[in-house]
């Protein structure tokens, strides 16, 4: 027989309640790898060093030459929604930096043991101390520092045994990190990347800062890559359609691969936009069937009040206004070009 009692409902110890919501930010070491980097690219670094061991389960190191953290800010800087870069919510509308939610470190703590050390402008040492669960565990330590922050996590989901098992397999995800760092080092190219295994003597990404995206993706994704692409552009500056500016490299009928490669930034933001990526796959199959899983790398910038950057939790997506008109100009532009490339191509095989 059911009971007719209705359950009683209680309030969650605040705990319970962060730990969950950290589960939700911080979903693989990935998650967390990209925080880090693009807190280190919110204070203005030049250089960004990432070590990793055990896919991120046991330690991820993210080390920058950045601004670094005042010791006065270091009591809060793990506790939930602290944060330099946000104060009122119409901030959002305009927000420039990758962060704003004030909630990556903390979530860090929750589920990981999380180390910072850091050294301001014209300090001559530079503290490190220890947080778990949005706390200091003890008062931050001078320490001998070089410009910047290093923030290690280690022990990643220590405490969710069901997280960690789905993760064992590691290399799984030390090749999303590397992923990842590849397509922030070929936009961010006034910024130098390195990523590597820890103990390992050769880094897996490792970019220098230059004044050329193509000399950029030739350093990460190699000289085959580079030598197939070609440079690509399309705006629209029509308040009645939309308004844009996209700028990119798209590959020719010379590459050929067994996936599709998107690097996509709107804003800045590295992001997913599945209505594009099939958009251009499309062009490709009809254009160039050899051809048809391309190499795409495409920056678009909008007006930021037509970006809500706010609809996913991990920031992954964006929406956009006029989405369907801009993902149709691109489509056109691809084409476009894609068609001169062929003509050309066969006209010089022709003579
Ligand atoms: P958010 O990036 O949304 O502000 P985070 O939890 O990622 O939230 O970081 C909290 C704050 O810690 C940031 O606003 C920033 O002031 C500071 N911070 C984090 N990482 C760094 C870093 N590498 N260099 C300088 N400041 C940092
Ligand atoms: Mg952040």
């Amino acid at each position: 027989e059911v009971s007719l009692e209705p359950p009683k409902i209680q309030r969650l110890e605040e705990s319970v309640v962060n730990r969950i919501a950290a589960g939700e930010v911080i979903q693989r070491p990935v998650s967390a790898v990209k925080e880090l980097v693009e807190n280190s690219l919110d204070a203005n670094s030049t250089s960004i060093n990432v070590v990793v061991k055990d896919g991120g389960l046991k330690l991820i190191q993210v080390s920058d030459d950045g601004h670094g953290i005042r010791y006065e800010d270091l009591a809060i800087l793990c506790e939930r929604h602290t944060t330099s870069k946000l104060s009122k919510y119409e901030d959002l509308q305009s927000i420039k930096s990758m962060g704003f939610r004030g909630e990556a470190l903390a979530s860090m703590t929750y589920v990981g043991h999380v180390t910072v050390t850091t050294i301001t402008k014209g300090q001559l040492h530079g503290y490190r101390v220890s947080y778990r669960d949005g706390l200091m565990e003890q008062e931050p330590k001078p320490c001998a520092a070089v410009k910047g922050t290093q923030i290690m996590v280690e022990n990643l989901f220590y405490n969710m045994i069901a997280r960690k098992k789905t993760l064992q397999n590691s290399s799984d995800d030390y090749t999303k990190i590397v992923d990842l760092l590849s397509r922030l080092a070929i936009h961010h190219i006034n910024v130098g990347f390195s990523c590597r295994k820890h103990g390992a003597a050769r880094a897996d990404v490792h970019s220098v800062t230059t004044s050329s995206r193509l000399d950029s993706i030739r350093t990460v994704y190699g000289v085959s890559v580079a030598r197939s692409l070609m440079n690509i552009e399309a705006s629209d500056n029509d308040p009645s359609t939309s308004v844009f500016k996209m700028d990119g490299f798209i590959s020719d009928s010379n590459y050929v691969a067994k996936k599709a490669t998107m690097v996509l930034f709107i804003n800045d933001r590295l992001v997913e936009c599945s209505a594009l990526k099939r958009a251009i796959e499309i062009v490709y199959t009809a254009t160039l069937p050899k051809a048809s899983k391309p190499f795409i790398y495409m920056s678009i910038v909008l007006p930021s009040e037509h970006v809500d950057v706010n609809v996913h939790p991990t920031k992954r997506e964006v929406s956009l206004l006029n989405q369907e008109i801009i993902v149709e100009k691109i489509q056109s532009a691809v084409e476009l070009k894609l068609r001169q490339s062929n003509e050309s191509v066969t006209y010089q095989e022709q003579t």
